[in-house]
Formats: structure tokens, sequence, C-alpha cells
């Protein structure tokens, strides 16, 4: 990728950069892609990058929006979202978070208890609402991924049991202020075997086959997010391959006729064209190794430290013979590192350097500890 180095010099590091032409490259892919799905919907996982130009970008390409609080409930609508293409997850949503997406009028709540439906129910009546609803079910697949980013396991908090799920259905056929439509999933995110969802859409088939021989029929299959990223390869992959994502999922789930397929991808839209910008303050010659101190650290990007993620890192102003260094931030804690052994054209005090693949769960992950400041992001 060719940075624009000129305009990074006078904004203050660390930041982040959003390469918008990469975004709308990637948004223009996707839709594309869903161009040859007309039963297709996207809603974008908003917790990836919350930032309001990117969604500014996701909005005017048309695609709906996944939330997992009222936080972002909020985010979404004043970026100028159509609430009726939010959907909204979460194991814990509270009862304001519930009135909110009752108020503004949400797609559908992806509900993940009893306990949850029965107060929906009951939040919805105080309106004289109807709340739409899809059971977030836990299809105990395995992904292959982070432990730390594996949703569908039995052992994982997330949905209700696969054996629960006709009670489920049954309790909201019951209620009046509930209109069950739907089953909806999420295996984990950074999966880049496509197995993965072919699994998934297996277990789909079997719960829909199951429901069916008892008369219940659903509007809505939604598998969630969860496509991976290649963050060893921003610059020879920067658009992930969303056709083999579809495909897999054309290929692989029996939809009935008129039902809608829905999915949350997050990390896919955003990931790639979000860079960390970060100033060289020192360079330390330790007696074993030589470390490259960066102005950016783990508050801004927590990736590494959380989930033993690596991002590419450049230094886009080194121009001498290539050295290996650890490139650490500043923070008080031994995880602050962003890499270790890296190859980089000799560092200096001022260089530029970019953290890649960092438009997800970057910015809108980072925290102030050590009282910081928050990095911004800017998308151009
Ligand atoms: C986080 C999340 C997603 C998005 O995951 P990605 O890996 O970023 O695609 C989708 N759905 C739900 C319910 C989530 O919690």
């Amino acid at each position: 990728m060719a940075f624009p180095i000129e305009k990074f010099k006078d904004i203050e590091t660390p930041f982040y950069y959003y390469d918008k032409a990469l975004l709308c490259k990637t948004l223009d892919t996707i839709k594309a892609e869903l161009a040859q799905h007309p039963d297709y919907h996207l809603h974008y996982a908003i917790k990836a990058n919350a930032n309001i130009d990117v969604l500014r970008e996701i909005q005017k390409a048309g695609f709906g929006v996944d939330c997992v609080s009222g936080g972002e409930i909020q985010q979404a609508l004043d970026a100028g979202f159509d609430a009726g293409k939010i959907v909204y997850a979460g194991v814990g949503k509270g009862d304001w978070e519930i009135n909110l997406g009752l108020d503004a009028g949400i797609f559908c709540f992806n509900v993940e208890s009893l306990e949850e439906l029965e107060i929906i129910n009951e939040l919805a009546g105080a309106k004289k609402k109807v709340a739409k609803v899809c059971f977030r079910i836990n299809p105990n697949v395995g992904a292959h991924t982070h432990a730390n980013i594996t949703t569908g396991l039995s052992e994982n908090k997330f949905g209700i049991a696969m054996e629960d799920m006709e009670t489920a259905i049954q309790a909201a056929l019951r209620l009046d202020n509930i209109e069950f439509i739907g089953l909806h999933f999420h295996i984990g995110s950074q999966i880049l075997e496509m197995g993965d969802f072919e699994a998934l859409a297996a277990r789909i088939n079997e719960l829909q086959d199951r429901l069916e021989e008892q008369g219940v029929t659903m509007q809505v299959i939604n598998v969630g997010g969860g496509l991976g990223i290649a963050y060893d390869d921003p610059d020879g992959k920067p658009v992930p391959n969303f056709k083999a994502y579809f495909d897999t999922y054309a290929r692989n789930i029996s939809l009935r006729k008129g039902q809608q397929m829905h999915f949350e991808l997050g990390r896919a839209v955003v990931g790639q064209m979000g860079s960390l910008i970060t100033r060289v303050l020192y360079v330390k010659q330790a007696h074993v190794k030589k470390f490259v101190i960066v102005d950016a650290g783990m508050s801004d990007l927590i990736r590494p430290a959380l989930y033993d993620a690596h991002h590419e890192i450049q230094n886009l102003t080194g121009t001498g013979a290539e050295e290996t260094y650890d490139v650490v931030g500043p923070i008080c804690e031994s995880s602050d590192v962003f890499g270790k052994g890296e190859t980089l054209p000799a560092c200096r005090r001022g260089d530029i350097m970019a953290i890649r693949s960092a438009g997800a769960y970057g910015e809108i992950m980072a925290c102030r500890y050590n009282c910081r400041k928050l990095p911004k992001g800017y998308l151009f």
C-alpha cells in the first residue's frame, strides 16, 4: 500500500489511518457478490469499528448493522442507518437497551435466553409493540481460531442450547408481544477455513429439518459473521475472499422458498483498510536485542496482547539497511509488544511506522490505561 506520508506529518501520533479507497473497494466487492444472491442481507458488525466516517461509507453502501449493545444501536442510528436493518444480539441486554431497540423499531432481537425473551415481551407489551425475535442457537460447532474468539461451543456463554430450541420457540409462539422469525448463529471470528462454515451450514440444515417436522417455519436464517483476513499479507490480500465465503453458504445451506439469509460480517469489511500509525521515540540497544520504542501501545491496539495476534509492521520512512528489532510500546506492561524479531529498515527517532490490518477491533477497543489519550481515526 502506498501511504500518504506527507499528510501523516501533520497529524499527532498515534492515530488510525483508514484508507477510503480500500474501504470502498471492499464494499463494492461485497455488493457485487450479494447481487448474485437476492435473498442475502448483510448487517455490518459495528463492534469491529464504529468510527463515524467509516460508518457513513458503509451506510452509503446500503448495508444494515449488527449491534451488541444499546450504545451501538445509538451509534448506528447517528450514522444514518435505517433502524429496519438493525439486528441486536448479546447475552446481557439491559432494559434501557431493549427499550431503545423497541423505540427505534429495529429489525430483530437475537435472543440468547428464555429469561431475556420474557423481558422483551414485557417491555414490548408496555409499549403496545410486537418485537421480532430470532433465537441465537449455540450450534456446538468449533472454529479454527483463537480460543478467546470462539463463540459457538457448548462451553461458551452465548446462545441457547440446541436441546432447548423447541422450548424457546414454543414459548415465543405463546407470547403476545413477540413475533418469532428465525434462528441466529455466530461461531467465532477470524475464521479462514471454509470447512468451519460448512459445518455450521450442515448443523443449520439439521435443525431446520427438525423444526419443519414439527410444523415450525422461519423467514430468517442468520449465520452471523466471522470471516477472517490475511494479517500476514495485507498488500497481497487486501480484500477478503467474499466469493468463497458466500458461495460456501450457497452450496451448503438449503434455504426454503422465500427464506432470507442474513450475515453479520465485521472484521472482513474493515480490517485491512486500517493501520495504526505511530512514531519511533527511541531505539534502545539492550544487551541481547534492540528495541524500537514507539508512541503507540497496547492501549491503542490490544489485539497482540489479548489474542496473541501479529500485525505486519512497516517503517514507512526508514531507508537504511535492514536490522532486527523488537517493536514495543510505552505502556507499563511486558505484554505491550507489537512484534518480536521484526526485520525493518534501520529505525531512527522520528520514523513513522504503520501497524497494518488494524481497521477491525483496533480503535474501538482502545482504552485510557496509563491515563493516555485515546487515538483518533481518520478516513481519507
Ligand atoms: C462479533 C460478532 C460478529 C462479527 O464478527 P466478525 O468476526 O468481526 O465478522 C457477528 N455477529 C455477532 C453476534 C458478533 O458478536
